[in-house]
């Protein structure tokens, strides 16, 4: 009932009043084994038209009611996703809720999707409209799988796209059940379509595939180069979001109280596996021997555990291929002269799942490997600043720019730093805390474009401009 409903919710958004003919496109795919199977039959009901019949004002409240009804919904996708990604509950939890948000959000927005410019001439009256741009391939990670994709998936079905998602190939669990309850909530065949395989096959296809309009990605940055290079001979548009290397930078005026808890939940929730984490700590010289002191003692409280214990802060992670990837980071922090203050070790937890013991590295300087590669774990990198001018260095040294987090007393200093940082999004004194229209993407290596509100329309739809003549204006007369 209540998972109906989510499902229901996006419906409503967007059933198209008139679908125009079905058309069906084949993409070659196969199974988490790398083995073929049948041939994928995806039809692309590519809409001409959208919202004619269909009353929005009933629509809105409908997903409105039905949102407030999903209480139950919630635990089921959260405990779907803890066993298939390792994230611990208490994430999972409030993941779930923000992915309902998600379609409820651009449920209420997609009647302004077609909105547009009027810019009156002396002669003609000047109309732009967006239009939805087409089947759109969404490609997501496996680190929030469910949230993640609803963040893509949402405004494009809002925009009037069709969809081809293609999840990641470690958490493939919680897409099927998507898929599934949107065949239940009546959603039209072809709308919302899931392929499973390995990006570098199924992925691939989907990047080169003609009928594929525009592609929103979210992953690693060297897979976004390759599906901008994949997607280049059918000129795909391209929205990316991609890893990041992001600094906390913390002041000696801040309040450092805040400043501690913000530093610790924004690298060590989620199991450190979220591109806005503050995978860097800047803290200004005068204030870093306490402020390490106190930043060690919590680190090593923090309760590593099993996903579902509802005490548990840090789960297993996802497999054991990223387990070795987090875990060479310690030789790395080793080799390059960094000191591991806390953890440094696989961990060994409940069920034999891949633990990792959360991990503090100290004196660390801005030109090490651990300092500038995205670790993608429960892993902060320490590096002292002495001033503004060497913290917006280092914070700007590295070949990413998705967020930077800034804590000072002295609001000219903040919007000053927050002026200078090579980042897409910045908190002042305060946590990643996102709120749905305003834009999200990164700058450098981080990303191409923005989503959220009415960015996202901008990407799903094209803008079209209409422009009628008032009267007889004069039209030059040649060949007479
Ligand atoms: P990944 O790039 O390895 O995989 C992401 C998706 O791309 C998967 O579905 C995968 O199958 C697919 N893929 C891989 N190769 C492909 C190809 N050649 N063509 C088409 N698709 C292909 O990333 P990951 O390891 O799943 O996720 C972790 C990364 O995601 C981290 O770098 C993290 O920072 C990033 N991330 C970014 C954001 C953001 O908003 N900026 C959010 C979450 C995660």
């Amino acid at each position: 009932m209540h998972l109906f409903s989510v499902v229901l919710a996006v419906f409503f958004a967007v059933q198209p009043a008139q679908a125009a003919q079905a058309q069906s496109q084949t993409i070659e795919n196969v199974d988490v084994r790398g083995n073929k199977i049948p041939t994928a039959t995806i039809k692309n009901q590519l809409r001409t038209k959208r919202g004619d019949t269909f009353d929005q004002q009933t629509i809105e409240r409908d997903v409105k009611a039905l949102y407030a009804f999903q209480g139950g919904l919630f635990d089921d996708i959260a405990v779907l996703e803890c066993l298939d990604t390792g994230q611990a509950h208490r994430f999972m939890a409030k993941a779930a809720i923000r992915a309902a948000e998600n379609f409820r959000f651009f449920a209420d927005k997609c009647a302004e999707a077609r909105d547009g410019l009027n810019a009156p001439s002396e002669e003609h009256w000047n109309i732009s409209t967006r239009v939805p741009i087409g089947p759109v391939g969404v490609i997501t990670p496996w680190n929030t799988p469910f949230m993640l994709s609803t963040w893509k998936i949402a405004p494009a079905l809002a925009a009037g796209c069709t969809v081809v998602h293609k999840p990641a190939e470690w958490s493939p669990v919680t897409a099927d059940l998507l898929a599934k309850l949107a065949k239940q909530a009546g959603l039209p065949d072809g709308v919302l379509n899931t392929v499973h395989g390995m990006g570098e096959e199924a992925g691939k296809a989907l990047t080169e595939h003609p009928a594929i309009k525009a592609i929103g990605f979210v992953g690693e940055s060297s897979t976004g180069s390759a599906i901008m290079a994949q997607g280049a001979p059918t000129l795909k548009r391209v929205h990316f979001e991609l890893g990041g290397k992001n600094p906390v930078i913390v002041f000696d005026d801040a309040d450092l109280d805040r400043a501690l808890d913000a530093v610790v939940f924004m690298i060590y929730s989620l199991n450190g596996e979220r591109c806005t984490s503050s995978s860097r700590l800047l803290v200004q010289e005068s204030i870093a021997g306490k402020f390490i002191e106190r930043l060690t003692a919590r680190v090593k409280a923090l309760k590593v555990g099993h996903p579902l214990d509802p005490a548990t802060e840090i789960g297993p992670l996802i497999h054991e291929r990223h387990l070795a990837k987090v875990c060479s980071y310690f030789d790395v922090a080793r080799k390059d002269g960094a000191i591991i203050a806390v953890g440094g070790k696989p961990h060994n937890g409940p069920g034999g799942g891949h633990y990792v013991q959360p991990t503090l590295v100290t004196s660390a300087h801005s030109k090490m490997r651990v300092a500038q590669e995205e670790v993608f774990g429960p892993f902060l990198t320490v590096i002292p600043f002495s001033d503004e001018m060497d913290a917006i260095e280092i914070a700007n040294g590295v070949q990413y720019g998705l967020t930077g987090y800034v804590w000072t007393g002295d609001m000219g200093r903040a919007l000053r730093v927050a002026d200078a940082l090579e980042a897409g999004m910045i908190w002042l004194n305060s946590e990643n805390v996102r709120h749905l229209p305003t834009p999200f993407g990164g700058m450098k290596s981080s990303g191409i474009g923005r989503d959220g509100g009415d960015y996202s329309f901008d990407f799903y739809m094209e803008t079209k401009h209409v422009s009628l003549a008032r009267g007889t204006h004069k039209i030059q007369k040649l060949g007479i």
